[in-house]
């Protein structure tokens, strides 16, 4: 069995208002099939599908304010109500508490420790492996849990040998925005089968995505739409690639955000998250928060 945990920043279930809500307007039949034939907003509720089931998510936790990146990214990695512990929503970066209990323990490192293989499967450019090598820039806490674990962070060298994606899947971004144009240019299905390929080599892959969440702060509405469209043909590629006796494909994210353009800040909706897979029914008994995901991964893989 093994697991692949698909993140996507800052998208929670908001309501059905096409003027703010990109989720409200996207068309994407696969998210749709993934949560029973609807879209991904708040009065979705619980569903199931022939093969997922769509679980609204507490990213809250009883602790007030907004849920933010660090504290939220961390709960997902540890299992542990992390604003509780720190007493606050943190974020967007790790501070030094977050990063003391990653150190001390996240799946990554659990995975490791039993002999198994656990990888961050995004790769980053040159000038940004530079400058978290030089502490100029502070990793995510999923990129930090990764680190702790002993993983090099994937590179461009990654991407050409096919070992790795780039956070917005196909590799375009990369060509238009950076200029490193001698990685592969995949289309979102081919980016979904090379994911589900690649999380075959380890008892825990996670790819991060976090341009949801700067479309969230920033906008603009088509751009979060067009998101929505990109990661659906992704999860098709994902879907018709992977064998739902091999294990379990969770989609899940940290805060609201961009179900709600125009408001800069994060919300406090729950969020979506997806388990895709024939052990989705045992997974899904009493979830309710981000804190719940590791103690259900942990059996899925240890016992
Ligand atoms: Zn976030």
């Amino acid at each position: 069995m093994h697991i692949l945990l698909l993140f996507l920043d800052g998208i929670g279930l908001g309501d059905d208002d096409p003027a703010v809500n990109p989720f409200a307007v996207a068309d994407t039949p696969t998210l749709f099939d993934l949560a029973g034939g609807h879209r991904w907003l708040r009065k979705t509720g619980l569903q199931e599908s022939d093969r997922a089931i769509f679980i609204p998510t507490d990213p809250r936790m009883n602790v007030p304010g907004r849920p933010q990146s660090a504290s939220g990214q961390a709960t997902i990695l540890t299992g542990t109500n992390i604003p509780q512990i720190i007493g606050e929503h943190y974020g967007p970066k790790p501070n030094e508490a977050i990063r003391s209990i990653l150190a001390e323990d996240n799946f990554f490192k659990r995975v490791v420790a039993r002999g198994e293989q656990a990888a961050l499967l995004d790769a980053y450019p040159p000038r940004l492996l530079h400058d978290f090598e030089r502490g100029k820039t502070l990793r995510s806490s999923i990129q930090q849990a990764a680190y702790e674990s002993g993983q090099r962070l994937f590179s461009t060298q990654d991407l050409i040998a096919r070992n790795a994606l780039i956070a917005e899947w196909t590799g375009d971004a990369w060509h238009k925005h950076l200029g490193i144009t001698e990685i592969p240019l995949l289309t979102p299905y081919e980016a979904g089968q090379l994911m589900v390929e690649l999380s075959r080599k380890y008892a825990f892959a996670l790819h991060s995505h976090w341009m949801t969440d700067l479309v969230g702060h920033r906008g603009p509405f088509e751009r979060g739409v067009e998101l929505l469209e990109l990661f659906d043909g992704v999860m098709t590629g994902v879907l018709d690639t992977w064998d739902d006796d091999e294990g379990l494909i969770i989609i899940t994210s940290d805060h609201g955000n961009m179900e709600e353009i125009g408001n800069r800040k994060h919300t406090e909706n729950d969020v979506p998250t997806v388990i895709i897979g024939n052990a989705r029914h045992t997974f899904a008994e009493g979830f309710n928060t981000l804190a719940d995901i590791v103690p259900r991964m942990e059996s899925l893989l240890f016992d």
